[in-house]
């Protein structure tokens, strides 16, 4: 916890942090934090999605803010879901502070939110046009206010928020801190910024990039298969030398003793151990004496080892920047390396958020079959048999010679082999593997072409250029993919290959407009054209 103690992070306040499992500081923390805590400017950042920008300001207004019930800090958010995890995000950080913290977002009672607001608050997360509702309202005030938040800047103004934003500015007192954070940086934030903030520093990070030497693959799997998966993929590469990353230190010790009885070569390396038997671990995993290690990621961190075939995450790791930093570790210096990582159905949609933010390909792949893996060992046997053919074997002549005659030389030399080789053979040694239940459907097949309808429209100030960035920005679809985009004044169609569908539709499966999807499969065209103008209408 000393990484973010040294950021200005006291002591008490890195508890929950490493009860959540963070080890480190992501880029974006280490560069943003000491400038938020320990400087009284403003401050814009830019970070892709899933690099941990919550927690920088998430955790300076944790260390900043008075436990009283004023409220010091306004944080806006593009939608509701992003200000529901925005306020998830900052509960699971602020341990044992009594900061109280609120959602406000449109489609919840106003009343409701009314109430909560007069019991007295120190930090509201909302989006821009139901805050400013309660503004005008006169519900909510921002005399205050010390810190003013925009979370998801460009965002924001992809959904048209940027008038909102502006009036909100102007009520915020004159003396308070901006905070603006932002995956792009459109003009018009930029315009923004220099008109409503004050001194700022800037600060970028290019984090998620991954070397192309890496084949990455994932394979969904349950729980209880996860062992018997690895064993597999350790047996069909001969040459296996890899790193297993495990969430915690139990889960190293537990992998690591499993794969010592099945003999593997294995060895567990966390933070638990004394510095002389971390040496020793690294030592002899460097020199090949063991050749697969176990891991915590603070453990692995230092490790300089060039040529890994394998990285496994034998869980899914918790954002894509431990994601990318883990698979760094193979596919270095020129060598190709594959990395691996298993994924339950209950890490589905984290894989979906991994495999959207890492801009490389992640494929998912079948396991390695049992008959496989021993055609892969009889072939082995065999080249080494043929090897040996090149030398003197002339002093077991007799012998063999003796042999044969006994019985048919099929009958012979499959004896000699099962007395051999039979123990590797075994069908027993491996155990079956589960198919995966709560699969998620493939809704439409890649190839296909899809046509989407999406509930925004010119009257919304929509343009193609707006609805290409709206669906981008959310779901990672490369422009280059949408075609006959068709905008009408309450809705608008767009057409993508089936891939693309399935991971907009995903993206936007919780996102709504008055209880409907914003975006769904169009049916036919002329229904939903029907339905909305009658809609309309009424
Ligand atoms: P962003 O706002 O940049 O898109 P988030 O703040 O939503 O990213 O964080 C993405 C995920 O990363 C969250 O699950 C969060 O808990 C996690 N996270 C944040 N900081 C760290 C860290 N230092 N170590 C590990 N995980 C982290
Ligand atoms: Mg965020």
């Amino acid at each position: 916890m000393e990484s973010f103690t040294k950021l200005g992070i006291s002591e008490k306040n890195t508890y929950p942090l490493s009860r959540k499992g963070f080890t480190k500081p992501t880029e974006i923390q280490e560069l943003t934090i000491p400038i938020l805590l320990n400087k009284e400017i403003d401050l814009i950042a830019q970070a892709q999605t899933g690099t941990g920008k919550t927690a920088a300001f998430g955790l300076t207004l944790i260390e900043r803010l008075e436990e009283n019930n004023i409220m010091q800090a306004l944080i806006l958010a593009p939608t509701r879901e992003l200000v529901v995890q925005i306020c998830d995000e900052i509960n699971s950080l602020k341990g044992s502070s009594r900061l109280s913290i609120i959602p406000i977002y449109g489609g919840q009672s106003i009343d409701l939110q009314f109430k909560k607001l007069k019991k007295g608050v120190n930090i509201v997360v909302g989006t821009p046009g139901r805050i400013l509702d309660h503004l005008n309202r006169g519900t909510l005030e921002l005399n205050n206010l010390k810190y003013f938040i925009l979370d998801e800047a460009d965002e924001m103004l992809n959904m048209g928020f940027i008038e909102d934003i502006e009036t909100i500015f102007k009520l915020t007192p004159e003396k308070k801190r901006v905070f603006l954070f932002s995956a792009t940086m459109p003009h018009r934030i930029q315009k923004l910024a220099e008109h409503y903030m004050g001194d700022y520093e800037f600060i970028k990070t290019n984090t998620t990039i991954t070397t192309n030497l890496t084949t990455q693959i994932y394979h969904e799997i349950m729980e209880d298969d996860k062992f018997e998966a690895l064993c597999r993929i350790i047996d069909i590469n001969p040459d296996f030398y890899g790193l297993i990353f495990c969430q915690t230190k139990i889960e190293v010790d537990q992998l690591a003793n499993k794969l010592i009885e099945r003999s593997y070569s294995s060895e567990p390396l966390h933070g638990d151990l004394s510095q002389y038997q971390r040496e020793r671990t690294l030592e002899k995993f460097k020199k090949k004496y063991t050749n697969v290690l176990v891991a915590t990621d603070v453990a692995a961190r230092g490790l300089d080892i060039n040529d890994l075939t394998h990285v496994i995450n034998y869980s899914v790791p918790q954002n894509p920047e431990i994601y990318v930093h883990r698979i760094g570790r193979t596919g270095r210096a020129g060598k190709t390396g594959t990395s691996i990582t298993f994924v339950t159905p209950s890490d589905f949609s984290k894989m979906d958020f991994i495999k959207r933010i890492v801009k490389s390909e992640i494929k998912r792949e079948d396991l390695p079959q049992i008959d496989d893996i021993l055609n892969l060992k009889k072939d082995k046997i065999t080249d080494n048999i043929k090897e040996r053919l090149n030398y003197d074997n002339s002093d077991f002549h007799e012998w063999a010679k003796e042999l044969l005659g006994i019985d048919t030389p099929e009958e012979v030399v499959a004896s000699i082999l099962k007395n051999a080789y039979g123990k590797f053979f075994d069908k027993k040694n491996y155990k079956e593997i589960k198919a995966v239940k709560g699969k998620r459907e493939r809704v439409y097949s890649e190839d296909n072409k899809v046509r989407l309808f999406v509930a925004k429209g010119k009257l919304e100030g929509m343009t193609k250029r707006k609805i290409i960035d709206f669906i981008s920005a959310k779901s990672g679809t490369p422009e280059r993919k949408f075609e006959q985009i068709q905008l009408f004044d309450n809705f608008s169609f767009i057409t993508v290959p089936g891939k693309e569908a399935d991971m907009i539709l995903h993206s936007f499966k919780n996102i709504k407009n008055n209880s409907k999807p914003i975006i769904e499969k169009a049916k036919a065209a002329t229904k939903k054209v029907d339905f909305y103008e009658k809609k309309k209408a009424v």
